[in-house]
C-alpha cells in the first residue's frame, strides 16, 4: 500500500493552502524551520525537550538554523502534527511517535512499547542497534526524516480514582493510555481513550476519565493531577523509557545543508541526554511533594503485572502480520536481549546492593 500517496491524497486541501509555507529556502544562508509541536508552551519534561531542541540548534549553528515552535493550535492540533510535517504544512513536528501507530504501527517503537526497554535501552537500540535506520524505513512511507530528541525515563502507572487490586479492576475504567499500552488495558476490558495533555486534566476533574497515565512525578506534578485525584501508581508496564521524536519533512531535510542535518541530528541526541537527566534529577523530589500532599502512591500487584504482560504479549503478535513492524520488533528486541544481559546484571544488581548496604528507598 503506497501510504504516500493516500496521505498526499487525504490531505491535499491542507497542504495546498500551506505550500507557501513548506518551500522555505536559505536566506542569506540564514534558515528558519517551522515546527508543530504536541505540547502546550511550559508543560514539563516534554515542552521541555522541545525547547531545548530550539535552542541547541540556533546556539550549535550560531543562529543560522532556528526553529519556530509552534503550541497545538497555533498550526494544527495536538495529534495532527505528523500530518501536518509528512504533507509539507510544517517543516518537522516534535512530538511522541506512538501518537500515530494509527498511521502505522511500527511508530510505537520509536516512543515506547509495554515491557520495552528503559531510556538508556532505547537510546542503545536507536544508536547502534538499527533502531535509526528503521526509522528512517518507516519515515520513507511517511515522506519523513526520523529524529528523536528526548527521554522521559520510567513512567508512572497513573493516577486512579479507586486502588487496582486485581486486573479485573480495570473492566470498565475509562483510562488515558496512548499506543499499544492502552491496546493493552483494551484487552483488560478497560475504554481506552488517547486524549491530548492539555485536555486531561480537564477530563479528569470532570469524570469523563476515571483515571490516566501522563508522564511521571515531575510533569504530573506541573499539570495538577495531585488535585483531582490521590492514587498514584508509580511503576508502569507501559512506558519503561519514552522516547520523544523531532522528525523532519524528508523534502525539506535533503534541501539542508550538510552541517544543519548534523547540527539537527546532534542537537537532538544533546536534547535526550539534557532533557532525561533534568527528570531524572527531580523526579523523586516532586513524587515526595505530592505525597505530602495527600497522594497515595503504590505499585501493581504481581498478579496485575502478569495480566499486563500476558495482554502486552498478545497486542504485540497482533501486529505481526506487517512485514515493517515484524522487521521492527525483532530488530528491537534483539538489541533489548543484549541490553538486559548485562544490565541485570550490572546497573540493577548494583541498585539493590547499594540500597541493602546503604539504606533508602
Ligand atoms: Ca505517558
Amino acid at each position: 500500500m503506497d501510504r504516500r500517496s493516500f496521505l498526499r491524497a487525504s490531505t491535499v486541501g491542507a497542504g495546498a493552502a500551506a505550500s507557501t509555507l513548506a518551500a522555505p529556502v536559505y536566506a542569506q544562508g540564514k534558515r528558519t524551520l517551522t515546527m508543530v509541536t504536541s505540547w502546550p508552551r511550559g508543560f514539563a519534561v516534554l515542552d521541555d525537550a522541545a525547547s531545548y531542541l530550539e535552542k541547541f540548534v540556533s546556539e550549535m549553528s550560531d543562529g543560522n538554523l532556528t526553529i519556530d515552535k509552534k503550541a497545538p493550535g497555533e498550526l494544527v492540533g495536538a495529534l495532527e502534527v505528523f500530518d501536518a510535517v509528512s504533507s509539507g504544512q510544517a517543516d518537522m513536528y516534535h512530538s511522541a511517535d506512538y501518537y500515530f501507530i494509527g498511521q502505522h504501527p511500527g511508530y510505537a517503537y520509536f516512543t515506547a512499547v509495554p515491557f520495552g526497554g528503559t531510556a538508556q535501552e532505547v537510546s542503545n537500540w536507536y544508536y547502534h542497534g538499527g533502531g535509526e535506520e528503521l526509522h528512517d524505513e518507516l519515515g520513507q512511507i511517511f515522506n519523513l526524516k526520523g529524529l528523536l530528541a528526548g527521554n522521559s525515563g520510567s513512567q508512572s502507572g497513573g493516577w486512579f480514582s479507586k486502588e487496582i487490586k486485581s486486573a479485573d479492576d480495570f473492566n470498565g475504567l475509562k483510562f488515558r493510555m496512548p499506543g499499544l499500552g492502552g491496546k493493552v488495558l483494551g484487552k483488560l476490558g478497560a475504554s481506552v481513550q488517547n486524549i491530548p495533555g492539555g485536555e486531561l486534566y480537564q477530563a479528569l476533574s470532570s469524570g469523563a476519565l476515571d483515571g490516566l497515565e501522563w508522564v511521571g512525578p515531575m510533569a504530573d506534578e506541573r499539570a495538577g493531577f495531585q488535585e483531582v485525584a490521590k492514587i498514584y501508581y508509580t511503576a508502569g508496564f507501559h512506558e519503561p523509557g519514552s522516547a520523544l521524536a523531532s522528525s523532519v519533512n524528508l523534502d525539506v531535510w535533503n534541501d539542508l545543508t550538510p552541517q544543519h542535518q548534523h547540527i539537527l541530528r546532534y542537537a537532538s541526541m544533546a536534547v535526550t541526554q539534557y532533557q532525561l537527566a533534568e527528570t531524572l534529577a527531580n523526579n523523586g523530589a516532586a513524587l515526595a511533594r505530592l505525597q505530602s500532599q495527600g497522594v497515595k502512591t503504590l505499585q501493581f500487584s504481581d498478579d496485575v503485572w502478569d495480566a499486563f504482560g500476558a495482554a502486552s504479549k498478545e497486542v504485540m503478535d497482533e501486529n505481526m502480520g506487517d512485514e515493517l513492524f515484524a522487521k521492527i520488533r525483532t530488530s528491537f528486541e534483539e538489541s533489548l536481549a543484549n541490553s538486559a544481559s548485562w544490565i541485570n546484571k550490572s546497573d540493577g544488581y548494583y541498585v539493590q546492593q547499594r540500597v541493602r548496604v546503604l539504606g533508602g528507598e
